[in-house]
């Protein structure tokens, strides 16, 4: 016998179904028939940026996750933003976040569990009632129901989302002499565009992609996604280390997210910024090639022998790696400190030097022996 399943949400299916028709349908068929202007372009894209960043930088990173400070307001910014998105509001967006994190993949209390497939994490967890005896309960949010802005934008949620999502692209419409055409493509395709490339973050992100850091749980890093999702891509290192503010750590990934929030620290919009030491996370991800090597190996005749040597391998790349970044943080402090101090600098510097050579060398054997065996 079939489990009886929640009743269905007839609201979320209708914003849903609707938008998509109006951006499958009725965009396309404006555009051949009306023809549309670099200004839709534009203010599209002006439109997907405000309302997907006001997701990544504010409900993601800096109010579910709080990995920095924000000056109101950018808060108030990324508050509009947020409801412009039609995502719901900061204060249940992010205490769904924060379960999401906490029992990541786990079928019943992770609100979006990728353990469900992708069409229920992707969309499926959004129309029928699954959680009602918890969807009010934001008790693991009582640090954010003491911003006022956070409380404000609950209260007018659906006001600010109705005003946002038709007031926006009507002003433009009006700027334009285009009313229909800046609804369908800065409200609808807008909208729909901007729902699911959030959405790949939840079902996508924790299917396609690789672990280079953790596989406790299911989440992938994932360039590509990044580009349509400003840098929310990296969702590996995000669950592992859900406390830094970037998500893209090595400066050749896209991380736009990552850009904002440090460019808004330069002029005092954004403070304390939170990153992850970079000894932890190298250590991580060397536990993690170990790991794997350690499983390959035992597929080999010679298991015994050639395993010891990846303990004794992983155990010195671990320890060298220790020291150079002891020796790192010490070098960093002492050059904080005064010219005085310029022996201790030297003599440090040396060290340093020596110690980044040693772990070169020590990375150079470490990745050759796991390619030659593992
Ligand atoms: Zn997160
Ligand atoms: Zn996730």
């Amino acid at each position: 016998m079939e489990t009886q399943k929640p009743p269905l949400i007839w609201l979320n299916i209708f914003i849903f179904s609707f938008s998509l028709l109006l951006a499958l349908v009725a965009t396309p068929w404006y555009a051949w028939e009306h023809g549309l202007t670099l200004w839709h372009v534009l203010w599209f894209f002006v439109a997907f940026s405000f309302t997907n960043l006001s997701i990544t930088a504010g409900y993601h990173r800096l109010w579910s996750h709080k990995t920095y400070e924000a000056h109101s307001l950018l808060r108030v910014f990324f508050a509009i933003g947020g409801a412009f998105s039609l995502q719901n509001s900061i204060l249940h967006w992010s205490s769904d976040h924060r379960r999401h994190h906490r029992h990541v993949d786990d079928f019943e209390k992770d609100p979006y569990s990728a353990s469900r497939g992708f069409w229920f994490s992707h969309i499926g967890w959004m129309l029928r009632h699954y959680n009602q005896e918890s969807y009010s309960d934001y008790t693991n949010c009582r640090d954010l129901q003491k911003d006022p802005i956070v409380m404000w934008q609950h209260r007018y949620y659906v006001p600010l989302a109705i005003a946002t999502n038709l007031g926006i692209p009507l002003l433009l419409g009006a700027l334009h002499q285009d009313y229909v055409g800046m609804l369908l493509v800065v409200g609808a395709l807008r909208l729909v565009l901007s729902h699911h490339s959030t959405f790949f973050i939840n079902s996508l992100a924790h299917i396609w992609g690789s672990q280079p850091f953790t596989d406790k749980n299911s989440a992938r890093d994932n360039g590509i996604l990044a580009i349509f999702t400003f840098g929310e891509g990296y969702h590996n290192f995000h669950h592992i280390f859900e406390n830094d503010y970037r998500n893209g750590i090595y400066w050749w990934q896209y991380d736009p997210t990552k850009w904002l929030i440090k460019s808004c620290s330069w002029i005092g919009l954004t403070k304390k910024l939170r990153v992850t030491p970079q000894l932890k996370i190298d250590s991580a991800k060397a536990a993690q090639i170990f790991k794997k090597a350690k499983m390959k190996l035992e597929q080999r005749a010679e298991a015994a022998s050639l395993h010891d040597q990846l303990q004794r391998e992983f155990d010195s790349l671990t320890a060298l790696m220790k020291e150079y970044y002891e020796a790192k943080k010490q070098l960093l402090e002492s050059k904080r400190q005064n010219a005085a101090q310029k022996y201790e600098n030297a003599l440090l510097t040396i060290r340093y030097k020596q110690l980044k050579a040693e772990l070169a060398e020590r990375y150079r054997l470490w990745n050759q022996f796991v390619e030659a065996y593992a």
